[in-house]
């Protein structure tokens, strides 16, 4: 569920009627639902509560959107943060999401990075291999203290919405293996500057299908009893992120509560542990928009009274590249509604290559330059992906509540999108 509805004829966040923010900011702009991040987190977090999880520590996926605006509304109920650089740990801090709330992921940490992973007091660093492994000891040695750390294993289950995004299998660069999970746990238990608290996965993202994870799970709690089994001490495990949402161009997949119903199916009678979740786009995606406007509508007749509609749009790839990168489908609805019977439209971008087509042939209401389109579900991978390519500023974003709206990322003037580049003294 979500608060963009049409009333009155035209599309609404909230009580905010999106033209109303396109007069104030201009477009492209994202506009993200304060109710909808909440209402997302609250159902996300409940669900694992009423499905006997405990109190998990529910690290919201930094990455999925990192605004710091938005890492204030999740903080303020609770959540943490799965990061993967030092930046995202710099976000959540900004935002005041507690050290203690932070996970730290990802295949490359630097050096620096873990080091100020350490100062910042993070939860938990999941290690993702033996070389990382070494590198985060010698950085705690460094710091005369203890790192908290998280084996990521790699359970060896296909998942995921597209291949760029699965994570799970052992040809993917993710983890550990189970063998090497048990001797790197082994080693690091003796270590003196290693905390091991348990065990991590992450199998992919946009996972539509509960079987991939209900696999991976037992798999996980099979790890722990293993580990356990060896004398050795197992307190935390992170079931990582990934459960997908409806996109509308199928049926609806399934939700929090079911995903919670079998994790608690599959932990029944597993002691002493605290349980952690990387939810990102099950949080974001459904809780923000891009809103656009259409530039022109260019017909090419083919000369046989047919031909193709191209709606040309001031929104391309750089600023959603979801359709691009991952032949992602977003619902477009227009802004205002009508009556008009829809007609077959190619929706295209103006960057200069052809994969900036957000998708061919959408049936769509009869538009022309000036009107509005959102595109639905884009708070998750949307902003957080974008860039300047063909020197278009940053998109802008927005935060709604309720009647009001703030701008919480600006659009970049030209002047301030060039102040970082510098002539060579030699030119
Ligand atoms: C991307 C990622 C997530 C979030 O995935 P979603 O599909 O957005 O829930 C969680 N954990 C890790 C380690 C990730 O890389």
């Amino acid at each position: 569920m979500n608060h963009f509805e049409v009333r009155g004829g035209e599309l609404h966040c909230e009580d905010t009627p999106l033209s109303r923010i396109a007069e104030s900011v201009g477009t492209p702009v994202y506009v993200y639902s304060r109710a909808t991040l909440e209402r997302h987190y609250t159902v996300f977090r409940d669900s694992l509560v009423a499905a006997g999880l405990g109190d998990p520590l529910i690290a919201y996926a930094v990455k999925a959107n990192s605004n710091v605006a938005v890492l204030r509304v999740l903080g303020d109920l609770g959540a943490g943060a799965d990061t993967v650089s030092e930046g995202e740990i710099r976000r959540a801090l900004a935002a005041g999401i507690p050290g203690e709330r932070i996970v730290f992921s990802g295949v490359g940490k630097t050096r620096g990075e873990i080091e100020f992973a350490l100062r910042a007091g993070v939860s938990e660093i999941n290690v993702e291999s033996e070389p990382e492994l070494t590198l985060v000891a010698e950085v705690a040695g460094g710091l005369g203290l203890r790192a908290p750390i998280v084996f990521r294993v790699n359970p060896d289950v296909a998942a995921g919405g597209h291949a760029k995004i699965a994570t799970g299998k052992a040809e993917n660069k993710f983890g550990v293996s189970f063998d090497e999970a048990a001797r790197l746990y082994a080693n690091a238990s003796n270590h003196p500057h290693l905390k091991p608290l348990g065990v991590a996965c992450h199998i992919g993202s946009q996972i539509t299908d509960l079987a991939p994870f209900e696999a991976a799970f037992t798999r996980m709690r099979g790890l722990v009893e293993a580990l356990r089994a060896e004398g050795m001490t197992v307190e935390r495990l992170d079931l990582g992120g990934g459960l997908g949402v409806p996109y509308f161009d199928m049926p609806d997949p399934p939700g929090p509560a079911e995903y919670a119903a079998m994790i608690g199916r599959v932990m029944a009678g597993l002691e002493a542990i605290r349980f952690a979740f990387e939810p990102g786009r099950v949080i974001a995606a459904n809780a923000g928009v891009l809103l656009a406007s259409v530039v022109h509508l260019h017909e090419r007749p083919n000369g046989e009274g047919g031909g193709r509609r191209f709606l040309v749009l001031d929104a391309a790839m750089n600023d959603l590249i979801r359709p691009a990168m991952y032949d992602a489908f977003h619902d477009i609805r227009p802004v205002i509604e009508t009556d008009a019977a829809p007609v077959a439209c190619d929706v295209v971008g103006p960057v200069c290559e052809t994969g900036d087509t957000f998708t061919r042939e959408r049936m769509l209401p009869p538009l022309g330059p000036g009107d509005l389109v959102a595109f639905m579900s884009a708070g998750a991978y949307g902003a957080a992906m974008a860039s300047e390519y063909n020197s278009r500023p940053l998109v802008p974003e927005v935060l709604v509540d309720g009647d009001r709206f703030a701008v919480i990322r600006r659009r970049p003037t030209y002047d301030e999108m060039l102040a970082a580049e510098t002539m060579a003294e030699w030119l």
